[in-house]
C-alpha cells in the first residue's frame, strides 16, 4: 500500500464532467489498494477573473492582503466538488482548506512561501481510509490570514504535501502528457521527454515552461520527491522528473521555454556615475519589486546611459509608479516601458562543456531578421528578451537549430 500525492491542474478540473474523470482516476488508485492525498487548482480561468476584479478596482496599490482573500476563492469550490464526486461514486473523501491542512507560510501575500507543513489532520483523514483533497495554491500567513503561493502555486502545494507526508510520489495531472523540449502548443514537432534532470526542470520553470511552477521543482529535488507529469485525459506514461545519474542519454541542449510575463523598462538618459543603478534598482527592491534581466548602454560621449531591466508585467504599473517618485532624485529624462515582449531561452546541463551554444541561438534569430533586446545567461541557460510577435518564429526556428524536432 503506497501513499501517494495527485495533483489536478485547471484545465483538469475546468467542468463538472473532468471533475468526475478526476474522481473515476482517484478512485482507480484507491481500488489498486493505495492511500490517496490529492491537490487541486480552481476551475480553468476562475483565478484569471479573480485577479482581474482585483485590478480592475486598483491596478498598483491594493492591499496584498485582501488580494490573496479574493485569488484564493477559486481553489475552495474545487475542493468540495471533488470531494463530493468521489463520495457519489463511493468512495469516502474530504475537503481541506489550505490552513486546515496545516500548510503554513510566510506572510509575503500573493507570492507567500511554505514554511512548514503540520499534516496530522490529513493524515489522520488518510488512515481513517479516506481519500484527502487539498486546496491548493493556499495557506496560512504568520497573521493567520489566508495566503497564495503565485500564479501556478498548486504545484508547490503538491510537493510540499508529498514531502510532508513522506509520499512515495507527487503525480502532477495536467492537459499534455508530460514534459516536452518546448511548449507542445506552439511547436508541433516538440518531443515528450521520458526523463528531465530536477535541475534542467529547475531552470526551464524558473525562465516559463509553465508545466511545473519554479518552486514545486526546488521543493522536489530538496526533498527528493520523486515527480511524474502526466495527461488527466489519457492513460500513458508521463515525464519522470529526476536526478542526472538516472538519464541515460544526455543532450546538449534539453529544451527551450518561454515566458510572457515579462515587461520591458528602459530608463533613457541617467548621469553615468558611480551609483545610479543603486538608484533605480534600490526603491524597486524596497517595493519587493524583482528585476530580471538588465543592460546598460552608454552614450557615445560616455556621459549618459541607458539602463534597461525587466519586470513581471504584474509589478509594471508599480515599478513605474516607483521610478516616477523618485525621477527627480535619479535625474533620468524619459522612462519607456514596453509590455510587448517575450524572453525565450534554451536550457541544457551540456552547456558547461559545449562551446558556440550562444552564438547559435544569436545566428539563428539574425537569420529570421529578430531584434535581441537583452540576454542574459547562466551555467546552464542563456534567455533573450525579443518582441513578441516573434515568439512562435523564434521558438520553431531554435527548436529546429538545436536538432531537437520530433522526426
Ligand atoms: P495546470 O493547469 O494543469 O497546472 P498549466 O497550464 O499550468 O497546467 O501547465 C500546462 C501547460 O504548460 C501545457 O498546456 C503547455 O501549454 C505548457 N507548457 C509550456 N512548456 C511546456 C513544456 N516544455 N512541456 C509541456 N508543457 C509545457
Ligand atoms: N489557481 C492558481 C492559478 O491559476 C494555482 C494553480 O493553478 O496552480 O495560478
Ligand atoms: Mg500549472
Amino acid at each position: 500500500m503506497a501513499l501517494i500525492v495527485q495533483k489536478y491542474g485547471g484545465t483538469s478540473v475546468a467542468d463538472l464532467d473532468r471533475i468526475r474523470n478526476v474522481a473515476a482516476r482517484i478512485k482507480r488508485a484507491v481500488d489498486a489498494g493505495d492511500r490517496v492525498a490529492v491537490v487541486v487548482s480552481a476551475m480553468a480561468g476562475t483565478t484569471n477573473q479573480l485577479v482581474a476584479w482585483v485590478h480592475g478596482l486598483d491596478p498598483a496599490n491594493y492591499d496584498p492582503a485582501e488580494y490573496d482573500q479574493v485569488v484564493s476563492t477559486g481553489e475552495p469550490i474545487t475542493i468540495g466538488l471533488v470531494a463530493i464526486a468521489l463520495q457519489s461514486l463511493g468512495v469516502p473523501a474530504r475537503s481541506f482548506l489550505g490552513w486546515q491542512a496545516g500548510i503554513r507560510t510566510d506572510g509575503a501575500h500573493g507570492k507567500a512561501r511554505i514554511v512548514a507543513i503540520e499534516p496530522q489532520a490529513v493524515q489522520a483523514c488518510l488512515e481513517k481510509g479516506k481519500v484527502a483533497v487539498v486546496a491548493g495554491f493556499q495557506g496560512i500567513g504568520p497573521d493567520g490570514r489566508v495566503t497564495t503561493l503565485g500564479r501556478g502555486g498548486s504545484d508547490t502545494s503538491a510537493v510540499a504535501l508529498a514531502a510532508a507526508l513522506r509520499a512515495e510520489r507527487c503525480d502532477i495531472y495536467t492537459d499534455v502528457d508530460g514534459v516536452y523540449t518546448t511548449d507542445p502548443r506552439i511547436v508541433a514537432k516538440a518531443k515528450k521527454l521520458d526523463r528531465i534532470t530536477y535541475e534542467e526542470m529547475l531552470e526551464m520553470a524558473s525562465v516559463g515552461a509553465k508545466v511545473l511552477e519554479t518552486r514545486s521543482v526546488a521543493l522536489a529535488m530538496q526533498h527528493r520527491v520523486r515527480v511524474q507529469v502526466l495527461s488527466s485525459f489519457e492513460d500513458r506514461p508521463g515525464t519522470l522528473v529526476v536526478d542526472e545519474d538516472e538519464i541515460v542519454e544526455s543532450q546538449i541542449v534539453s529544451g527551450i521555454a518561454y515566458s510572457r510575463n515579462e515587461a520591458r523598462i528602459t530608463v533613457q538618459q541617467v548621469e553615468d556615475r558611480p551609483g545610479v543603478a543603486a538608484a533605480v534598482f534600490g526603491p524597486l527592491a524596497e517595493a519587493n519589486i524583482n528585476v530580471d534581466m538588465i543592460v546598460q548602454s552608454v552614450s557615445r560621449d560616455g556621459r549618459f546611459a541607458n539602463i534597461t531591466f525587466t519586470v513581471s508585467k504584474a509589478d509594471l504599473p508599480r515599478a513605474e509608479a516607483v521610478l516616477a517618485r523618485v525621477k527627480e532624485r535619479i535625474g533620468f529624462e524619459r522612462l519607456v516601458a514596453d509590455p510587448n515582449v517575450v524572453k525565450v531561452s534554451v536550457i541544457g546541463v551540456g552547456m558547461r562543456s559545449h562551446a558556440g551554444i550562444a552564438h547559435k541561438m544569436f545566428q539563428t534569430l539574425a537569420d529570421k531578421g529578430i531584434n535581441i533586446q537583452a540576454i542574459s545567461t547562466s551555467e546552464i541557460k542563456i534567455s533573450v528578451l525579443i518582441a513578441d510577435e516573434y515568439t512562435e518564429l523564434a521558438l520553431r526556428a531554435l527548436h529546429s537549430a538545436y536538432g531537437l524536432d520530433a522526426a
